[in-house]
């Protein structure tokens, strides 16, 4: 059963974690498809404003586009390096203007979000009528080719659009003339600020429900998990409880069975010491049944359904009459006392608190000790009572169950102390019926004390 449970709670698990993993995908994935959206949305909004730069400022266009013929006219008639093209390229004089016109626009148009852009160079090909096309550079998109904006990195921005731009022209040097055509391209980057809150914002119904319902199927999960081993622990412990009972039940039961068939010899009915002594046995293993059969109903009630007749009380006399009575039935252990002086008068149901007491003071006995104190103060209008002894003691982990209906340490080894696991069960019950508490101290092998403390007024 256990091991049925175990895979159970495994399959569970795996398959929680399937469910979590395909969420996060889902999530994922709607996630993904939000960011295009936006950047769609964005790249459409730009679209609108401008398909061609040179509309937002058709002067400073001519200029540059002027300052490029000249470098390309330059490059050809007096070849100078490649590189000097491309420096001179990208630090010309219409950058700071071109940028500041440009962020307007986008301000003016998209009020509602904070764009930073960058246009970064990627070709400069010069087509010489004659000759095969030149290209003074070619290089992918990168932040180091930056001819106008304001933005340090491409990291966290997207590729709004491509403008590929051709013009041509004649070069004119020393008396010679070629015709030229110039190709060039660049890429527009924009980043927009706190984009992912703004996409986040856009998908909170989504993130809701998918937190939601997953934290719905863990907690599904979590309490079948705990009724399952509630119930099997319910299960576990109504089987010992059988087995318990059974056992206390078997030795009156064949006592009984033996004696009848004693008592049906003639011999003995007519020999009258032994016929009284085979009564006797019958009666005693009769009073056993009775008390077993009390006990289970007695010490099995809940705190709520024990009626108490509670009457004043001074409770050490009460203790003290009670460690009196003990020590008749068990002379061999020793019992030390120690009450303050100052009697208490407390409330309570006498007769079922002298059974609960009893019971610790048995246990004692049951769990090997030789040795018990019962020490009892009085501390912030509550009545202590301390019972100790060196007797086997309770390991910690089997400590948290000890009050509970039927729980029993020695399960498996029965036959050393026989029990029902009613005994601390009904002692708890009596002491929540007086509103107290009680706790257990102690550690295996070193004895086990029971402090009941219940309020004096
Ligand atoms: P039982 O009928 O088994 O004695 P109880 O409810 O009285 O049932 O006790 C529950 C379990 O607590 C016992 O089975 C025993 O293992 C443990 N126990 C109780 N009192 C003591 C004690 N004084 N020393 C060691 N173990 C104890």
């Amino acid at each position: 059963m256990k091991q049925k449970i175990n895979v159970l709670i495994a399959f569970s698990a795996i398959v929680l974690i399937a469910l979590s993993a395909m969420q996060y995908y889902l999530v994922k994935t709607a996630y993904d498809y939000k960011v295009e959206e936006f950047r769609a949305e964005i790249k459409d909004k730009i679209a609108k404003i401008t398909n061609d730069y040179s509309d937002i400022d058709s002067t400073i266009f001519n200029k540059k586009d002027i300052y490029y013929k000249r470098l390309a006219e330059n490059y050809i008639y007096d070849k100078g390096t490649r590189a000097m093209i491309k420096k001179a390229l990208l630090s010309n004089d219409f950058k700071a203007e071109l940028t500041r016109k440009l962020q307007q626009e986008f301000n003016q148009e998209i009020p509602d979000l904070k764009l930073d852009f960058a246009i970064v160079l990627n070709k400069f090909v010069i087509y010489e009528n004659t000759k095969a096309a030149d290209t003074i550079f070619a290089e992918k998109p990168l932040i180091g080719n930056k001819l106008y904006g304001d933005l340090a990195s491409l990291d966290d921005a997207f590729l709004v659009r491509n403008y590929v731009g051709t013009t041509s022209g004649i070069a004119n040097h020393e008396r010679i003339s070629s015709d030229y055509k110039l190709l060039t391209e660049d890429t527009l980057y924009v980043s927009v600020a706190n984009w992912e809150q703004i996409i986040v914002k856009r998908m909170a119904t989504i993130f809701v429900f998918a937190i939601f319902s997953i934290l719905t199927l863990i907690t599904l999960f979590v309490v079948a998990i705990k009724a399952l081993i509630r119930q099997k622990k319910v299960s576990d412990v109504k089987t010992d409880f059988i087995n318990n009972i059974t056992h206390e039940l078997k030795t009156p039961l064949t006592t009984l069975s033996v004696s009848t068939k004693i008592l049906e010899r003639k011999e003995i009915r007519e020999d009258d010491a032994a016929f009284q002594s085979i009564v006797a046995t019958i009666g005693r293993q009769n009073n056993r049944l009775q008390s077993l059969i009390d006990q289970v109903m007695s010490n099995s009630l809940g705190h709520s359904e024990i009626e108490l007749q509670k009457e004043k009380v001074a409770a050490n006399s009460l203790l003290l009459q009670i460690v009196n009575d003990f020590k008749v039935a068990h002379p061999t252990v020793q019992i030390d006392i120690d009450f303050p002086l100052n009697e208490t008068n407390l409330t309570l149901d006498k007769f079922h608190l002298t059974t609960a007491i009893v019971n610790v003071l048995e246990n004692a006995i049951k769990y090997g000790c030789r040795n018990i104190s019962v020490k009892t103060s009085i501390d912030n209008n509550l009545y202590n009572i301390n019972i100790q002894d060196d007797g086997i003691g309770i390991a910690k982990n089997k400590q948290l169950h000890l009050f509970e209906k039927f729980y029993r340490v020695e399960q498996g080894n029965l036959h050393n102390a026989k029990g029902l696991g009613l005994g601390l069960y009904y002692v708890d019950q009596i002491v929540k019926a007086h509103q107290g508490t009680i706790k257990v101290v102690s550690e295996l092998g070193k004895g086990a004390a029971f402090n009941i403390s219940i309020p004096s007024i």
